[in-house]
């Protein structure tokens, strides 16, 4: 991901870097490439002209004018941008709460939920030392259910006994009775995806949410989705307040922009993305670490 925008601002960047005077004309070329850069890289239209404007703004006063090497100060408030953008610092799930802790994971059909929910107890598991429960709300595709047990089987996690009678809300009550009297640290739930955004989703996502009370609710959104990203992060935000994003399919040779754009129209941090399809491919996500890569 991330190698063709990568090598646009790599191109853009060297013809300023070892200028002497940049004019005001310079930077809004410069300028220029780096938005066309970054629409071809799938940004969100809006995220992209706000970044612009913020770069604009610093790159055309004081700080560069009077810099000695000012293109190298222009790279830099990119870098400084870029990183604003993306988030400061890499955020843990955050597990702070009496046990036991309830994560939800909501999204698109598709989108590598079921995966990256099992992934996430493993990890929980092996780094924190965490007993763990799954269950799955995925009333309308009993292959969902069974997936999620048998990844739970591969993980060595329990997952909550699959009952086809249920609807979600029953089950993520009965999963919360189970996680508290099975003496569980962590609960999460894996609920139902819909290949495209729709009320009946958002209903029932916010009725579970409503009954299971979770401290982390998170988007698990497929990075090599483009300019729908912003309207995908922004739909679930509003109705089920996400608490952060996991960005799946990151080995992919997706562009990178959902990335961007998530972050920047949410607000809401990107903790962790998917990086293969082995129940180990999950990594924390430094959002310093992905603007050196994208800068090169
Ligand atoms: P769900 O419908 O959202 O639950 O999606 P699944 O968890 O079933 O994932 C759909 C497919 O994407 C599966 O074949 C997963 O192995 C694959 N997948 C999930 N996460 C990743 C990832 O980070 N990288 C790659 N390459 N594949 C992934």
């Amino acid at each position: 991901m991330f190698e063709s925008l990568s090598d646009r601002l790599g191109k853009i960047f060297e013809g300023l870097r070892g200028r002497g005077a940049l004019s005001e004309a310079d930077v809004t070329a410069a300028l220029r490439e780096v938005r066309r850069a970054l629409i071809e890289a799938d940004v969100s239209l809006e995220v992209v002209r706000a970044f612009v404007e913020q770069v604009r703004e610093r790159a055309v006063g004081a700080e560069v004018t009077r810099s000695i090497t000012p293109g190298q100060q222009v790279v830099k408030i990119v870098h400084d941008e870029l990183v604003a953008v993306l988030g400061d610092a890499a955020v843990p799930i955050d597990l702070n709460a009496p046990a036991p802790v309830t994560l939800l994971m909501v999204g698109l059909q598709g989108s590598g939920k079921t995966t990256t929910t099992a992934k996430i107890a493993k990890r929980l598991k092996e780094r924190q030392g965490k007993k763990v429960l799954l269950a799955s709300l995925d009333t309308r595709r009993p292959a969902a259910m069974e997936q999620l047990k048998v990844l739970g089987e591969q993980v060595g996690v329990a997952t909550l006994p699959i009952v086809t009678t249920e609807d979600p809300v029953a089950i993520a009550r009965r999963a919360a009775r189970e996680a508290r009297l099975g003496g569980f640290d962590v609960l999460i739930l894996d609920t139902a995806g819909r290949t495209h955004i729709d009320e009946e989703l958002m209903d029932e996502t916010a009725r579970i949410k409503a009954v299971s009370n979770p401290h982390e609710v998170l988007l698990v959104a497929d990075a090599l989705t483009g300019q729908d990203a912003v309207n995908l992060a922004r739909s679930f935000d509003s109705r089920v307040d996400l608490t952060g994003i996991v960005l799946t399919r990151v080995d992919g040779d997706g562009r990178g922009g959902a990335a961007l754009s998530m972050r920047a129209a949410t607000g809401k941090p990107i903790k962790l993305v998917g990086v293969g399809e082995r129940m180990d491919a999950l990594e924390d996500f430094h959002p310093g670490r992905v603007a050196d890569r994208i800068l090169g």
